[in-house]
Formats: structure tokens, C-alpha cells, sequence
């Protein structure tokens, strides 16, 4: 897939090749930064590309930089406009992934407070491909606990608690897995490394709360309120590792790739082995919300610059 023509930085659309930041950044020195990746989803029917709850994703940001104590001098309206631009000047017609990076630039030797080092924003946005639509997913348990709250907290979107889950992902991957599920130091349930979890037990469709050391997935959020919408019981609380075991469906969910079926956790089939009614019915939703225009709430078109809401 080749690069795309573009990308943002500070303010300013550039070439792709020429968006780069120096070795004697904080971002590159200590991973300090915030991100989101929002999606922009294709509508063959309507010829246009809609970013799926730009909203959402941009308050989530503001949050992280909040707690980061990172200033952004860009508005919400400044970002999602920016977005916009750099998608529509980009030509895609195909699922496209905009990831927006809030950062600590350089300062003098060991600075740390905001007032030293700069700081700064930049986008780059990217056709998505066929990969992250899997069929299905085999998991592990990770043995690398998910960061707790006390120590990084994983619903900050730091681009440094990427090494946490990092090791889980890899360490699934090397032992033959498609990926992992992380526990917390407590020992519940939390998410896999880039994705939220979901179970369905006997009909009741359950994940771990919002205090179980999870990132608040938006994506998360869309299913619980279509599977609300749908009339499908849904809970939100501390789940236990054997309930991985228990459970008659089990589906990540990300901005990307939406619902993802599980198949087996640490080699035991979830339900028969196959994706679950529950599972496809919610899959279905979430698809048609990405891009469905329609839903006045959750789409920005792309290509006539208006928003829906
Ligand atoms: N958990 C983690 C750790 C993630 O990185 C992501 C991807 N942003 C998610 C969950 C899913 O979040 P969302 O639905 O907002 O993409």
C-alpha cells in the first residue's frame, strides 16, 4: 500500500515525507504523548467517507492531556475540521484510519513541566487494508498484568502504556496466539491490548466496568447503547478469568475493526467454537452505524464539508 500524500503538523498540511519530528523530542525520547485513532468509513452507496464520532474521540483526547498536563493550542473545532481537510486533500475512498497525536516536543535536559518543553499536534491518516478485519480471534491470557490505575491509567491514552500491552501482544504472538487478554492487578478481567471485551452469558451481555483499569473504548460504548437499542440486557461489572471459560460468546471491539469474534481463550472454545448470534447481530449494528449518515449523532461526512449534527 503506498503512502499517502499528506499528513498535518501544527496546523499546517505537508508532505508526507517531510512530517517529522526531532530526535530531542520528549515523544520520541519517552513515548510522551496522547493519541486517538479515529475511523473514517466508506459508503459505496453514498460515495462518501463519514469519521465515526470524531466528538467522542476528541473529548477523550482533551481528557488525556488533561491528566498529562499536555496543553494543546488547537480547538476541538480546529481538530476536527483539520481531520476533515486531511482526509478529503488525501482522495480516499476506502476505511481510513486518522490518528491525531497531541505531544511533549524538546525542552532543556530533564525538564518536565509543561511551561519548558514545547508541544504540538500532528495527523497522519492512512487507508486501513484488509487486516483488521479478521474472522475471528484464538487469545491467551496474558502474563503481563494491565497497568493500574495507580501507577499509568490505561483510560489515559498515552502513547508510553503502549509498551504494557505491547508485551502481552507479543508475547501471545511468539507462543501462537492471534493475541491476549490482559488481567488486572487484581486479577479480573480488562481488555486486550488495543481492543475492549465483551461476553454474552446466558443472553446477558456483559463487560468489565469502567474501574477495572480499562481504556473507555468508544467503540465499547456503541455496543453497549445499540445492544441497549436492540433490547439485548446488558451489565458492566468486574469479571472473573473463569468467566472467560464460561462464556457462550465472547467479541473484541475496536474504532478499526469494529466487533471482532473470539473463538477460544487459552485454547478453550468459546461457546461452540464459532461466532455467536449475539455476537453477529451487534456486529451487523455496529457496521451500519460506521457508515451510516443517517445516524445524525456519530457521522461526519468527508466530501461535502458539512456536519451532520
Ligand atoms: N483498549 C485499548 C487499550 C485500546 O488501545 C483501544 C483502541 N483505541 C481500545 C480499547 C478500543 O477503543 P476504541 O473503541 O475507542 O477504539
Amino acid at each position: 500500500m503506498s503512502d499517502p500524500r499528506y499528513a498535518w503538523m501544527d496546523g499546517e498540511i505537508v508532505e508526507w515525507g517531510d512530517a517529522r519530528l526531532h530526535v530531542d523530542t520528549q515523544c520520541v525520547l519517552g513515548g510522551l504523548n496522547a493519541y486517538e485513532v479515529v475511523g473514517a468509513f466508506w459508503s459505496p452507496e453514498r460515495e462518501n467517507l463519514y469519521l465515526f464520532r470524531i466528538d467522542e474521540h476528541l473529548r477523550r483526547l482533551r481528557f488525556s492531556t488533561k491528566v498529562m498536563r499536555l496543553p494543546i493550542r488547537f480547538s476541538d473545532a480546529d481538530l476536527r475540521t483539520a481531520a476533515q481537510k486531511l482526509v478529503s486533500l488525501n482522495e480516499f475512498r476506502e476505511d481510513v484510519s486518522i490518528r491525531i497525536v497531541a505531544y511533549f516536543g524538546a525542552g532543556p535536559v530533564f525538564s518536565y513541566l509543561p511551561t519548558d518543553i514545547s508541544t504540538g499536534v500532528f495527523m497522519a491518516a492512512k487507508a486501513v487494508g484488509e487486516k483488521f478485519r479478521r474472522p475471528g480471534l484464538h487469545l491467551c491470557t496474558a502474563g503481563w498484568h494491565r497497568l493500574p490505575d495507580t501507577v499509568a491509567p490505561p483510560r489515559v491514552k498515552a502513547g508510553a502504556n503502549y509498551h504494557n500491552v505491547r508485551l502481552a501482544q507479543i508475547q501471545a504472538k511468539v507462543d501462537g496466539y492471534d493475541d491476549a487478554v490482559l488481567i488486572n492487578a487484581a486479577g479480573k478481567v480488562c481488555e486486550l491490548p488495543l481492543s475492549n471485551i465483551f461476553l454474552v452469558r446466558s443472553g446477558v451481555l456483559l463487560t468489565p466496568d469502567v474501574a477495572s483499569g480499562i481504556l473507555e473504548g468508544i467503540t465499547r460504548q456503541t455496543v453497549l447503547e445499540l445492544g441497549r437499542q436492540l433490547g439485548i440486557e446488558v451489565g458492566e461489572r468486574p469479571l472473573d478469568r473463569s468467566e472467560l471459560y464460561a462464556a457462550d460468546e465472547a467479541f473484541a471491539t475496536t474504532t478499526l475493526s469494529g466487533i471482532t469474534p473470539i473463538l477460544s481463550i487459552d485454547r478453550y472454545p468459546v461457546g461452540d467454537g464459532s461466532a455467536g448470534p449475539v455476537t453477529e447481530r451487534l456486529r451487523t449494528a455496529v457496521e451500519e452505524a460506521v457508515r451510516d449518515p443517517g445516524n445524525r449523532r456519530w457521522a461526519t461526512p468527508v466530501y461535502d464539508g458539512r456536519r451532520s449534527s
